[in-house]
Formats: C-alpha cells, structure tokens, sequence
C-alpha cells in the first residue's frame, strides 16, 4: 500500500496536522494527479473557521491544484500520463439540474466543491474528475499558475459580473484575486482604484505596483467616482462603501463566498439605478476563458511559498494580511 503525506483538517477551528494517508485509486471518470502546487484561498479558511459548515472531516484542503497525472480511472480517457493539469473549487455537478441545464453550473444543487466535498491539493497525491480539470498554458511554472486557478478565475468571473461600461474600477481588499484582476483591468484600458485595510501602506504600494492609479484606506473615497467595485474582502461594510463611492447605474460584485453582515444604508444610495450582487463558483468555460486570456495580458503572479507542512501558518498569515500577492503550497519545497 502506498501512501503519501496530507495535511488535515479534523474538525473546524482546529490546526491542520500532517498525516499519512493512502494513495487514493481513481474512480471512473477521475484522474490520480501528483500534486506540485496548491494555492490557499481565502475559502479554505472560511472552512477552517466554520463558516461554510458542510465539509467532508477529516478533510485535505486546497482548490487550485496543481499536478501531473499519474494514473487514469476506466472511463477517464481526456488527458496522458504525465500531463500537467489544473483543477478548481467546482471539482463536479449532477448535470441534471435546472442550473446546470441552463449553463449556470456555478449554481448546481448538487456541487462537488474540491478541498470541501471531496479532499483537495494540500497533499503529494489527489483525485479529480478529469471532466473538471484544466489544460495550463506552458507559459507559467506550476506555482506561478496556482494562484489563477480560483483568485484568478473566480476574480475573473466577478470581474465580468461589473459589465462593458467601466472606465473606473474600484478593488476592495487586495490580495491574490485582486492583484490579478488589476492586471486583467490594465490590459483592457481600465483606471482601478484599489481600497485595502486601513493604514495598510504596503498592500497600497503593492497595487501601485500591479499598474493601479490610486491606492487608499477602504475608508477613503476615491479621487473619482467609480463605474463599478469588486470586493474581495469578506467585510460587509466595504459593500456600502463601494456603493457610495459609484456612479449613477454603478455595479458593486461581491466576489468572496462568505462575508459579515452588510450594514443597512438608505435607499437612496442603490437609487439611480445601481446594483448590487454576488458571484458563486465558477463554470468550466469561465476557467477556459480566463486560462486563455491569462497568457495574453500577460498576467504575472506575486507568490509566496510555503512547504506542505506548513499550510497552516500560510493560513494564519492569509487571515492577517501577512503577505502581498498569493500563498502557495508547494510540494516539492522541503
Ligand atoms: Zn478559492
Ligand atoms: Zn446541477
């Protein structure tokens, strides 16, 4: 029997811990991938804290795989042996249910999310349906290319979610999805205007740095009205404050999977046609879209590794904004 070192989560609000576990053997349509890298995303501490309160325990964390397959199940034809290939939060769908049968399997009754249904990437060896893994474009190392994989493809969907008419682009709380969406927006013409925690200068120089023309405290406005905001940080407030800092028929997209409660506000602030919503998941062609795209901005990524047995402290760093750009495990580090 062979077997590989994961780090678990056992039950919620308790440390991960590195443990031995078998090598899984894959089921019919999925793939056995050696993993090489793993991002950490906000979600996985959503996980640990709670907060999304149904996951599979003991549980291996982890959505943006990285890996190589190493071994096929009987009806998983798609990819060869030694392939590299990237797989996302949404890890499978019924494919029968009325949002699936529509083209929104972001909203599928009955989702199989990676690194909460079933376990995910912060482990030398995972499985995936082969149906729901990615092609990678060559132009990235496997860390480097970890980070799209959920900041930037579901920053990506939220970022389409703002609309065709958006000269300024306001981005709340910046991190991994936020540093690439910046890049994304720059490529397309846009001003972005990046809002982080108060006081934070060197999370504000990082978004000068990405190409934004203003950084400032989330309690600030901007120096010019906003067509649209994306929020990334799980803060309710930041949900009035970007609706305050818009234009007439302004469009604020919250992009997180869980967020505190939203303060009230008056009518008279989502007055004049503007919009609040959120986006859930990903659809595969928005991971393809992206993936596509990435390569052409060209999105670079700002990464910082961390080992396997240390994918706890990456989360507990993510939590205190600890670090700028993206945390990824990597499997090869020692
Ligand atoms: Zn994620
Ligand atoms: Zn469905």
């Amino acid at each position: 029997m062979q077997t590989m070192r994961a780090m678990i989560l056992e039950a919620a609000h308790s440390p991960l811990h590195l443990a031995q576990l078998r090598v899984p053997t894959p089921g019919a349509e999925q793939v056995l991938l050696k993993v090489s890298a793993c991002g950490v995303c906000h979600t996985d501490l959503h996980i640990l804290d709670g907060e999304l309160a149904e996951p599979k325990l003991p549980l291996v964390l982890g959505h943006q795989i990285v890996g190589t397959v190493v071994q096929s199940g009987p009806n998983a034809q798609r990819f060869q042996n030694g392939e590299r290939v990237g797989v996302p939060w949404l890890g499978g769908t019924d494919g029968t249910c009325r949002y699936c049968r529509r083209g929104q399997e972001n909203l599928c009754d009955h989702p199989s999310f990676t690194g909460y249904h079933v376990d995910g990437g912060f482990a030398e060896y995972t499985l995936a349906d082969e149906r729901f893994c990615f092609s990678l474009p060559d132009a990235y190392t496997d860390v480097e290319v970890a980070p799209l994989l959920c900041a930037g493809l579901i920053g990506y969907r939220t970022y389409r979610m703002a609309g065709d008419n958006v000269e300024t682009l306001g981005i709340y709380g910046f991190g991994a999805a936020a540093h690439i969406i910046t890049q994304v927006a720059r490529h397309a013409g846009q001003k972005v205007y990046a809002f982080t925690r108060p006081g934070d200068t060197e999370a504000q120089e990082f978004a000068m740095r990405q190409g934004a023309e203003w950084a400032g405290d989330s309690t600030r406005m901007p120096p010019e009205k906003l067509d649209a905001a994306l929020i990334f940080a799980p803060v309710g407030p930041l949900v009035v404050a970007a609706l305050q800092a818009t234009h007439k028929g302004g469009v604020v997209v919250c992009g997180g999977i869980h967020m505190s409660a939203i303060p009230s506000f008056p009518y008279a602030m989502l007055w004049e046609e503007r919009v609040i919503r959120s986006v859930a998941n990903l659809t595969r062609r928005d991971g393809e879209e992206f993936l596509a795209l990435a390569p052409q901005v060209p999105v670079k990524t700002d990464v910082k590794v961390f080992p396997l047995e240390q994918a706890g402290q990456a989360l507990e760093q993510l939590r205190n904004g600890q670090f700028t750009g993206a945390a990824v495990v990597d499997i090869n580090l020692a």
